[in-house]
């Protein structure tokens, strides 16, 4: 488990503009618009060494996976790793953690009621679902939905 000191929720593009990954030079066809370093083989040494070195040291980001979707984090670390990414520019302290906000993701809050239990819930969706009634398992659509 990693530690959150400085914390930033921004959108994948926000991080782009601010810190501008660096195309994948061993890789023309790699993840992240061509950006992400494998965490195996040559481009995990390159990245490695890379956050070992004077120039580079402070500009390479662990992507991880992690509860609430990818992040990347400050420094090269091994919990969770999907791949790496080397910036123009360097990170703002080495306790960074930037969790990518999805923003073609619309939330909803789903209101729910069974007829059969009567019983009322809500729920958070990124759409209008069913969800099954807590109490007797049956799916219901919601009579209520609200955008957060
Ligand atoms: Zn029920």
């Amino acid at each position: 488990m990693l530690l959150k000191p400085m914390f930033m929720k921004i959108p994948e593009e926000v991080f782009d503009n601010a810190y501008k990954p660096v195309k994948n030079h061993m890789d023309d066809n790699a993840p992240y618009t061509g950006c992400m370093y494998e965490t195996f083989g040559q481009e995990l040494y390159y990245v490695f060494m890379a956050s070992k070195s004077e120039e580079l040291g402070r500009k390479v980001w662990t992507i991880v996976e992690g509860d609430e979707g990818q992040s990347y984090v400050a420094g090269f670390h091994y919990v969770n790793r999907l791949g790496f990414l080397i910036t123009e520019r360097e990170w703002p302290s080495e306790e960074a953690w930037v969790e990518l906000e999805d923003l073609t993701c619309q939330k909803y809050t789903n209101y729910y009621y069974c007829g059969d239990c009567k019983e009322r819930w809500e729920d958070i969706w990124d759409c209008k679902c069913d969800d099954k009634c807590p109490t007797c398992n049956k799916a219901y659509t919601p009579y209520k939905s609200e955008e957060i």
